[in-house]
């Protein structure tokens, strides 16, 4: 897909709650624009589960920081390998488990942690070529605010339970599916604001639309909103 000018910047920020589709939606309007896809939610995940792993006290805010500082981490910007890796071990699937849901907030709260993978999503966005695709829960208004294009994917919270439980092959009891959407997004609601849209961003309600209906509503922003 074209229509925009070779070697024009185009970085496209989306933000969303747990369960509001962004991740696969923003992969696939990457695909469709032949940009790179950066997923920030998958490098808080991989810090979180290198703590879980090695020992390191969630609550002690200064070890998070230095976990965080020293990590070796690659995630990859294609939009067609999903891949991360912590000291070269593959992490890709285990970064999915609801262990590291449930404490990932802890980092994502941890102010210098945040402060560190900032700055290296804001470092992969600016090496990625011209084009890419960044989602999470501040890419709008922190770590891009200045991108060309920025949305706010939302749904309702009854649509992000049944997405999030559908992704987890219905092996999640409605508990625990709450404890991974709505409590998880009321904790990391405490240091980024990703319910309501800062100035400038478009809001895109996907609680009626299906996965295809969703791309291409962002398809149709990008192409209102860049051109
Ligand atoms: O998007 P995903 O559910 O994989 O994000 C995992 C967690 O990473 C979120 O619950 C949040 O705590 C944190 N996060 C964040 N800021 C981002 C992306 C994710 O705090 N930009």
């Amino acid at each position: 897909m074209s229509g925009f000018r070779l070697g024009k910047s185009l970085v496209i920020a989306i933000d969303g709650p747990s369960g509001s589709g962004k991740s696969s939606v923003s992969r696939e309007v990457a695909r469709r624009f032949r940009a790179a896809y950066l997923d920030t939610g998958a490098m808080y995940r991989a810090v979180t589960l290198h703590c879980l792993a090695t020992g390191v006290d969630l609550e002690d805010r200064a070890a998070v920081e230095a976990a965080a500082r020293s990590l070796d981490l690659f995630v990859s910007t294609s939009p067609d390998r999903e891949s991360v890796t912590v000291d070269g071990a593959d992490v890709t699937a285990a970064i999915r488990e609801p262990g590291v849901s449930a404490s990932v907030s802890a980092v994502a709260t941890t102010l210098g942690a945040r402060a560190e993978l900032i700055r290296r999503q804001r470092a992969l966005i600016a090496g990625a070529g011209h084009r890419i695709v960044a989602e999470g829960r501040d890419i709008t208004t922190v770590v891009a605010p200045d991108a060309e294009v920025r949305i706010l994917l939302t749904a309702s919270e009854e649509a992000r339970l049944r997405r999030r439980g559908d992704q987890l092959g219905g092996t999640q009891s409605e508990a625990q599916l709450k404890r991974q959407v709505t409590d998880r997004d009321a904790r990391d609601s405490t240091v980024v604001d990703f319910r309501q849209a800062a100035d400038g961003v478009v809001t895109l309600d996907s609680s009626d639309l299906d996965f295809e209906q969703t791309v291409a509503a962002v398809v149709r922003i990008v192409r209102t909103v860049a051109n």
